[in-house]
């Protein structure tokens, strides 16, 4: 049986969004799109706590409002109505170039495609982001890029261009460059969802070595037994949080699902 929780209903309602140990908090997230052809609400209402340390799934059909929601939580995009509080800056009350700018600092995004830049070095990629937070001095930047990429197993890779290598380098690589200002929170939509099983696996890896070092991670997922392996998992449907629960296979390891699955089991 999943375990149902409810975070959405506090015994008294809270002042604000902030919480403490809550490291993302949706408060009544509405987003509408508005076009030419009418308008259409892809997020009616979500709730949603995320606290530091979690290993999060986001699960659901396709058009459910998935990436709408990660886009919300990495202030790609702004909700129509709601609260979104991240590492206590209410993120909907920013203007662009200061969401960017926070952004940067706070947040590591990991896409399907990777959106390496195919001009530069893998070494290159993982630079860009501290070249625009200046977080860290320029001196640091190369060695502590380098750092990141021997971390993830990826050092041996550092100066080549990210066509020559394989998808599940290149999202290794993508993961470097995530953690490159060291934010405490990684959003990844579908991350492995353009990977053969083996580079999926070793994706996931990679994710749980950065949840055990403290890092904080929400990730979108179509599949849903790589999310059994997650610590919880919400499922999204149109444009609404339907159930969120533990996994049963929270904490195993995921190695065994992948072998099945390259079986055919
Ligand atoms: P998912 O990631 O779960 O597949 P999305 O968040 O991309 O879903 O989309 C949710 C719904 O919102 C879909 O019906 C999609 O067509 C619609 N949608 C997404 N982006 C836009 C947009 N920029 N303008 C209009 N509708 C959009
Ligand atoms: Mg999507």
């Amino acid at each position: 049986m999943p375990m149902n929780s409810t975070p959405n209903l506090p015994a008294t309602p809270l002042p604000s969004t902030q919480q403490e140990g809550c490291l993302i908090c949706l408060r009544n997230l509405v987003k509408t799109y508005v076009g030419s052809e009418g308008s259409f609400t892809a997020l009616r209402g979500i709730d949603l706590t995320v606290n530091t340390g979690e290993f999060v799934s986001i699960v659901g059909k396709s058009g459910c409002g998935k990436s709408t929601l990660i886009n919300m939580i990495t202030g790609i995009d702004r909700p129509t109505s709601g609260e979104i509080t991240v590492a206590n800056t209410a993120i909907h009350r920013l203007n662009e170039e200061q969401v960017a700018l926070w952004r940067g600092a706070n947040v590591g995004v990991i896409f399907q495609f990777f959106q390496l830049l195919p001009t530069l070095t893998a070494i290159e990629n993982v630079m860009l982001p501290m070249d625009y937070s200046r977080k860290f001095s320029i001196s640091q930047r190369p060695a502590r890029a380098l750092a990141i990429l021997e971390q993830l197993g990826m050092a041996e890779h550092a100066h080549k261009m990210p066509t020559t290598l394989s998808g599940g380098q290149q999202q290794s690589i993508a993961i470097a460059r995530s953690l490159a200002n060291d934010p405490p929170l990684i959003v990844a939509d579908e991350p492995t969802g353009n990977l053969d099983s083996q580079s999926a696996e070793l994706v996931f890896h990679l994710f749980e070595q950065l949840v055990d070092q403290g890092k904080t991670i929400v990730m979108v997922t179509h599949d849903r037994e790589l999310a059994e392996h997650t610590r919880r998992i919400v499922i999204l449907s149109d444009g609404k949080v339907v159930t969120e629960y533990i996994p049963q296979a929270n904490g195993k390891s995921v190695g065994e699902h992948f072998r099945k699955s390259q079986n055919g089991i």
